[in-house]
């Protein structure tokens, strides 16, 4: 079989190339960027066949200087937001995720971040570094997860996963999405309405995709609604949440707070209304990030490119006429 050109889109560490590399397989050749820079972006996905997106969107633009290309593989899931949808179907491109590796790292980042916002574990870290020790100055304002209820926006791979954890905390789950009649018996969650969810639950966690119809599902007025002290977590898309309501809701302490892996505008920076806020726990959109996460999704892309590369059906392949 001819050589085949792999283009890995983000900018990442000569590590994680490494990493990557030791998965490409016989005739498989990985090209990545020595730069974040579009020219040499461009200049390198000329002659590929493939190309790898995680965190940076693969714009139109890139896809045009893709000549070559037949395959669009995503790192992870999260594709409604990263690919130009429009010009992948317009230069008639496969399009294949790869939910391995991706749905327990980010089912364990809820439960990490879930704790660590209810014992403002980021702040105490932070103070006794600075030499002050707050032994009983927290105690008002940390709560348990045992007995209280989570309710889950969006209840697909990841949502189901977390809450199958989450209930060996002992918490009582809720969630709404209408897509999902039948989940995984060990999630043991209750179907309802968004509504209900918003005003019962005391940690509200999501877990959907960021599209047109769900930016700011989180808004100033649903923010008003929930439950005063609840704890909102968000591992799914920055967009998904109004950002400067959420950072007023914490600030004021109509919330008790929040466990952030994503952000409006990443990255964000240390000017950042959430950074100056004691009760809010922030991670630069890791949740997937685990060198076993990146093993096992390197590991089913890679077969997945092969199974291209012979003309076998693609797993996980979105169909783009359907999302059209
Ligand atoms: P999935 O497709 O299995 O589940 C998403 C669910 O959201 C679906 O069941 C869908 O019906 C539901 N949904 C869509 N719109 C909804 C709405 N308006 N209200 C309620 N539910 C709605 O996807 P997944 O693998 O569980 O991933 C979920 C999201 O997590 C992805 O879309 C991605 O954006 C995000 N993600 C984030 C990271 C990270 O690093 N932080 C990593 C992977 C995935």
């Amino acid at each position: 079989m001819a050589e085949f050109r792999v283009f890995y889109n983000s900018h990442g560490t000569p590590e994680m190339y490494e990493m990557i590399r030791e998965k490409t397989g016989a005739g498989v050749t990985l090209v990545t960027l020595d730069t974040d820079e579009d020219v040499e972006r461009h200049a390198k996905i000329a002659d590929c066949d493939a190309v790898i997106v995680a965190a940076k969107p693969l714009t139109a633009n890139i896809i045009a200087a893709g000549r070559k290309l037949r395959l669009i593989h995503h790192q992870g899931v999260g594709y409604h937001d990263t690919v130009d949808l429009a010009a992948a179907r317009a230069a008639k491109l496969h399009l294949a995720l790869t939910p391995e590796g991706t749905t327990i790292g980010v089912a364990e980042h809820t439960v990490l971040l879930m704790l660590a916002a209810a014992r403002r574990a980021s702040f105490a870290d932070a103070e006794l570094r600075k030499g002050r020790w707050h032994v009983n100055a927290l105690r008002p304002v940390s709560v348990e997860l045992y007995g209280k209820t989570v309710g889950y926006i969006g209840f697909g791979r990841i949502g189901q996963e977390a809450a199958f954890r989450l209930a060996g905390f002992g918490m009582r789950g809720l969630y709404f999405d209408p897509a999902v009649t039948d989940p995984d018996p060990r999630s043991a969650n209750m179907p309802t309405s968004f509504d209900e969810v918003i005003e019962c639950a005391d940690f509200i966690s999501l877990h959907l995709p960021l599209t047109p119809t769900t930016r700011h599902i989180i808004s100033r007025e649903v923010i008003a609604r929930m439950k005063p002290g609840a704890i909102v977590i968000n591992t799914a898309r920055g967009g998904l949440i109004d950002d400067a309501a959420l950072a007023e809701a914490l600030a004021s302490g109509h919330l008790l707070a929040a466990g952030l892996d994503v952000f409006e505008g990443e990255p964000i920076g240390p000017d950042h209304p959430f950074c100056a806020l004691p009760n809010v726990v922030l991670t630069p959109h890791i949740s997937a990030g685990t060198r076993d996460a990146l093993d096992h999704k390197m590991t089913a892309l890679f077969a997945n490119v092969d199974r291209f590369r012979r003309g076998e059906p693609l797993a996980n392949e979105v169909d783009l006429s359907a999302s059209a």
